[in-house]
């Protein structure tokens, strides 16, 4: 056993999540978390929303509300959707809690200590007619390297690139069209550059990444430059320093502030959990923490947050980059053992879009279709590792024909058959057990190790494929034996056995398939007479902040009940019922009626 974290992308609160987002970020980390915690790990997953920053604030204007009320909305929208996909966080939290402030500010001053934050005279906007501070969000002009007009003064919305006010070309108020004068203000940045030989020796060390990710992050290395930390923004975590701590028109950067969430979201659910210290042994890189080994999921989007900047945070907070320095008071924390990311979901061909309408929003999808339809097509279908098209006619095929003429099928015969013919499940008859048999029941036997190694390497797709190759086995198997033929008081017995072989295979494949369907798996679980928590659900819960901030929902659970990683016999004797089917044939319809739901 060793302690597992599953470090999830935190989704950003300034609307609903669509399904690509979790496609990328939340069912395979839940898949991977399912499984450890089965194969006996001690897991601990954690995210949150995303809450400061600028789209926000700019949102939370449009709006007329506070920047936090439309995070409180979005925040809730977001934990009901990732509930509704049955994801197990065990603290699912967001940035705005004072824990977290504590926690990224406790991360600042320790890389102030230690050299790697500096101050840096750059050139911010002021407006000319009010000779105020034009903050970040009110300016927008041409973006410097792909030339969108509507680029924003951080960032860029169509390339991607982080942007400094002063970079755009023809850049204007947006309250009134003027354009800033640009005068000399300070700022604090992260001195990259000194973390290239660590993060480089780091890189070098790690095994089993996927190569594009590796390659990737080993390319950014190159062009190391210091990055702001700080922004002109009233909406944020305050900078803990003498002179800027009350200052209201300078925060910390949401950038660095979310990937610090993963830290602070792992304290607080220790505090919450009457163990505050419990975090280390997911986190301490001295003893407390030396068998463990910590997971980072996002879309492909986000890696250079995981590969280099969050390494870089934590080596500076440890003393290890160029500068040298001290550990900070919560001590040497441990770098990411792995980045797993995620490519990118299209939607019949096109970029998700929200204001094209080209979008699928979770909750939209979970109104009209079952979770683990949706999860099931993720985990064949997902963009694992390349961009994969999302269409509704491959949806439908998939559901139809793989999972309710494949999996449902098999459990729907196979416990049908026993119930009417037995009422319970059948002994095996004296006579034992055929060939046939006993191959069928080694294959599922022998796919727990092979499932469970590609689950953990993060071949999630082969690692379903290689489940759904048992549930064809058994089919096959059932077709083969035909024991509906086997109706004579002579032939009953070799029925009750062939029934007794399918009914044990449907309990293995029910557990090997529990990861990716857990909906499912817990009724399949119940209709072979099983009873209590096959497959652990988390709950929203109210919480109150453990600071005295405001209260809010997270999402948490009990996960050390449940199935294991093993093959359990099926009991003969144990009463069955005649089954209701567990997955749902979609009529060929939907597909016309969901297309008419998208722009263009
Ligand atoms: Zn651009």
């Amino acid at each position: 056993m060793s302690h597992v974290l599953a470090a999830v992308a935190w989704p950003y609160a300034n609307g609903p999540r669509h399904i690509g987002h979790v496609s990328g970020f939340g069912v395979p980390s839940d898949v991977f978390s399912r499984y450890m915690r089965m194969a006996g790990h001690d897991v601990l997953m954690v995210s949150g929303t995303d809450e400061h920053g600028t789209p926000i604030q700019v949102q939370a204007d449009k709006e007329g509300v506070t920047p936090r009320e439309l995070a409180d909305r979005y925040n809730r929208v977001i934990v009901e959707d990732l509930h509704g996909l049955g994801l197990s966080y065990d603290l699912f939290t967001r940035t705005t809690t004072r824990n977290h402030y504590a926690v990224v500010q406790e991360l600042f001053e320790a890389l102030h200590a230690n050299g790697y934050i500096v101050p840096k005279v750059t050139m911010g906007a002021i407006s000319p007619s009010t000779g105020r501070t034009l903050p970040d969000r009110y300016i927008e002009g041409t973006c410097p390297i792909c030339g969108y007009e509507h680029a924003r003064g951080d960032q860029c919305d169509n390339c991607g690139n982080q942007l400094d006010p002063v970079d755009l070309v023809n850049p204007r108020s947006k309250i009134n069209g003027e354009t800033p004068r640009f005068v000399e203000t300070e700022h604090f940045f992260l001195d990259l550059p000194a973390f290239a030989q660590a993060l480089g020796k780091w890189l070098d060390s790690r095994e089993g990444w996927r190569p594009n990710v590796l390659r990737f992050s080993k390319n950014l290395l190159d062009d190391l430059q210091p990055r702001a930390i700080t922004r002109d923004l009233e909406w944020g975590v305050p900078i803990p320093l003498e002179g800027w701590r009350d200052r209201s028109d300078k925060r910390i950067y949401v950038w660095f502030d979310a990937v610090i969430g993963y830290l602070s979201a792992s304290i607080e659910w220790a505090r919450r959990s009457g163990d505050p210290e419990a975090w280390r042994r997911w986190w301490s890189a001295d003893a407390q923490g030396k068998d463990s080994r910590g997971y980072y999921f996002m879309g492909k989007d986000n890696i250079v947050f995981h590969s280099v900047i969050w390494p870089a945070l934590l080596l500076g907070y440890d003393g290890e980059g160029d500068r040298g320095g001290e550990p900070g008071d919560l001590g040497r924390l441990n770098l990411p053992t792995e980045v797993v990311s995620s490519e990118f979901l299209t939607m019949e061909g096109k970029k998700f879009s929200s204001s094209r309408q080209v979008v699928i929003y979770v909750r939209d999808f979970l109104e009209r279709y079952d979770a683990d339809a949706l999860r099931y097509f993720i985990a064949v279908a997902g963009p694992e590792s390349n961009d994969t098209d999302f269409t509704w006619s491959e949806f439908l095929r998939r559901n139809n024909d793989e999972l309710v003429a494949g999996w449902g099928n098999l459990v729907n015969r196979s416990i049908s058959m026993a119930a009417k013919n037995f009422g319970a499940i059948p002994p095996i008859d004296p006579a034992g057990l055929t060939e046939a048999d006993e191959a069928l029941l080694a294959t599922a036997k022998a796919a727990f190790a092979t499932v469970g190694g590609l689950i953990e390497k993060h071949r999630q797709k082969q690692a379903i494929g290689e489940a759904m190759k048992v549930v064809a086995e058994a089919n096959r198997y059932l077709s083969d034996q035909a024991p509906w033929k086997l109706k004579s008081d002579d032939e009953k017995p070799r029925m009750g056995t062939i029934l007794h072989v399918a009914l044990q295979v449907v309990s293995d494949a029910n557990t090997l398939l529990t990861p990716f369907l857990p909906h499912s798996a817990q009724k399949i679980h119940e209709l072979l007479g099983g009873v209590g928590v096959h497959a652990p659900m988390p709950s929203i819960v109210q919480v109150d902040d453990l600071d005295g901030g405001p209260a809010y929902p997270v999402l948490t659970g009990d996960y050390t009940v449940g199935a294991r990683w093993e093959s359990v016999p099926v009991e003969a004797g144990r009463a069955l019922a005649a089954p209701k089917p567990v997955f749902r044939k979609l009529d060929p319809s939907i597909v016309d009626e969901e297309l008419a739901r998208l722009g263009d």
